[in-house]
């Protein structure tokens, strides 16, 4: 029976990051994947859909050759099959790169299904059919599932998960999205910038409801100017899937479309691995219950990632496996999740950290804001990108910067500079003091910071 040290159910960003870590560390590792190596966000998730939406941009660029000063000669068609394959190759470039380091690391990698037998056996089935191996360690990052509407199931033909949408063979005339959360409004930017006319529809008062109002307001805006119908504050009461999709909301209004994408969330997937063998609970959700040292119930065995609960973002599944390695090599961290960018690839796209101005504001803190709009800093217009809002919220007893908040050009670039000011409790007048090169995007950072005082040249003042 083969021995390890620490085995890793599951292969995505939180599986893969840990084998390694934990094979340089020099114990006896496996990692254990039953479907493609790289896990959701190498293979149907993030990768592939920055994909796409590095096609969509170029395509947008190309309808503005004009603006730009260019002519194009003939029409601008969209291959979608050239798109796929586009997509295809770099997943496959980034699989086969990725299973090479992780090998090149001393890594096992098991192809197969893991079930728990106990706290330390694992039976792994697969073609070939089942083997047991040994665990002292177990780490269990085996991810999420699209979460479902019993109004309107999955089908892969007319109504599709955020995983299977992007495999459709041709650009769909009009698309309904369920949800407008990250994966809904992601979509809803791609599609329509692909074409598609987009209906968006969103439960709660607002897409991006987590979000900084403002920010979630801009991209309102901004998903109308392409072409988006954003239905907010709106309950699905029936769906028809037999012929065109046709989705009734209360008060009566129907939105009919060719296909439906739900993306009303993601469920931790737990099926078959068999947690009661092994000691390991879950929570009322369907996530498995951790300690602050991603442990689970039973001594040994961990768990980490999107099947651990919320956030669900692969950053942090990534994070959560280090520490939970370190762990189980016998240290005690604790996880750490006090700052956590947000990246959201809508175009414009969006990256946040920390508190919004209301989350502040409801903690009982005085704020002072800073803001500047892209189109005030001279890049934006030599780019063509003008669209957008960089804001700051910072404590004004402290002038501690608590929740930086950027739609726009590069957002989910910039947020990190603004990651690592609250990662090092910088103030405002900290970060307005750092000479931030010209002419780039960078500058909205320095002149939001400004802002909170009332200094940034870009904001109106009268004199006298
Ligand atoms: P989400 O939780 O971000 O958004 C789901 C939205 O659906 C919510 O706004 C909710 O109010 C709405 N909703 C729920 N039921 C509804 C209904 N019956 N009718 C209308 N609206 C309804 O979930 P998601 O967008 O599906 O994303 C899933 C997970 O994947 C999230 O945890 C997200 O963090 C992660 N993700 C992250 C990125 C990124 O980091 N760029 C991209 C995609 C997904």
């Amino acid at each position: 029976m083969d021995k390890y040290s620490i085995a890793i159910i599951g292969s995505g960003p939180a599986g893969y990051v840990g084998a390694i870590k934990a094979a340089r560390s020099g114990v006896p590792t496996c990692i254990i994947e039953k479907s493609g190596f790289g896990g959701v966000c190498l293979n149907t998730g993030c990768i592939p859909t920055k994909s796409f939406v590095a096609s969509a941009k170029a395509i947008r660029s190309a309808r503005r050759a004009q603006e730009f000063g260019f002519e194009i000669d003939g029409d601008i068609r969209i291959d979608m099959s050239a798109l796929q394959k586009r997509k295809d190759r770099i997943v496959d470039i980034e699989r086969k790169g990725l299973e090479r380091l992780v090998r090149d690391s001393g890594v096992d990698i098991i192809e197969g299904t893991a079930s728990f037998v106990d706290a330390h056996n694992l039976a792994i089935n697969n073609a070939r059919g089942e083997r047991i191996i040994f665990a002292k360690n177990t780490i269990i990052a085996t991810g999420s599932v699209s979460a479902s509407l019993p109004l309107m199931p999955f089908d892969g033909a007319k109504v599709f998960s955020g995983e299977d949408v992007l495999s459709v063979d041709r650009i769909p005339a009009s698309m309904v999205i369920v949800g407008g959360g990250y994966i809904g409004c992601e979509y809803a930017a791609l599609f329509a910038t692909l074409g598609t006319k987009v209906t968006v529809i969103e439960a709660l008062p607002r897409i991006l409801n987590n979000a900084d109002e403002e920010i979630s307001e801009i991209l309102a805006r901004e998903l109308k100017k392409a072409g988006v119908k954003v239905l907010s504050g709106h309950k699905i009461i029936s769906a028809e899937t037999d012929g065109p999709v046709s989705v009734t909301l209360e008060g009566g209004t129907v939105v009919s479309a060719d296909i439906a994408l739900v993306a009303v969330g993601r469920k931790a997937h737990t099926a078959g691995l068999g947690l009661e063998n092994a000691g390991v609970s879950v929570e009322k959700n369907g996530t498995i219950e951790v300690n602050n040292e991603m442990m689970t119930t039973a001594q040994g065995i961990y768990a980490v990632g999107d099947v651990a609960g919320e956030p669900m973002l692969a950053h942090v599944a990534s994070a959560e496996c280090r520490v939970a390695v370190e762990n189980a090599l016998g240290r005690h961290l604790i996880m750490d999740y006090s700052v956590i960018p947000n990246a959201i690839f809508t175009i414009p796209e969006i990256g946040s950290i920390g508190l919004t101005e209301a989350d502040a504001r409801a903690k009982g803190m005085e704020v002072h804001v800073g803001r500047v709009l892209m189109r005030s800093v001279g890049i934006s217009h030599a780019a063509g990108e003008i669209s957008g809002l960089a804001k700051i919220v910072c404590d004004s007893i402290s002038d501690a910067i608590v929740g930086v908040h950027i739609i726009g050009e590069r957002a989910t670039d910039l947020i990190h500079e603004a990651g690592l000011a609250l990662f090092q409790d910088l103030s405002a007048s900290t970060l307005s003091r750092m000479i931030h090169a010209h002419p780039t995007f960078s500058e909205t950072l320095l002149e939001a910071a400004l802002d909170t005082h009332g200094d940034s040249i870009y904001t109106a003042k009268h004199r006298g």
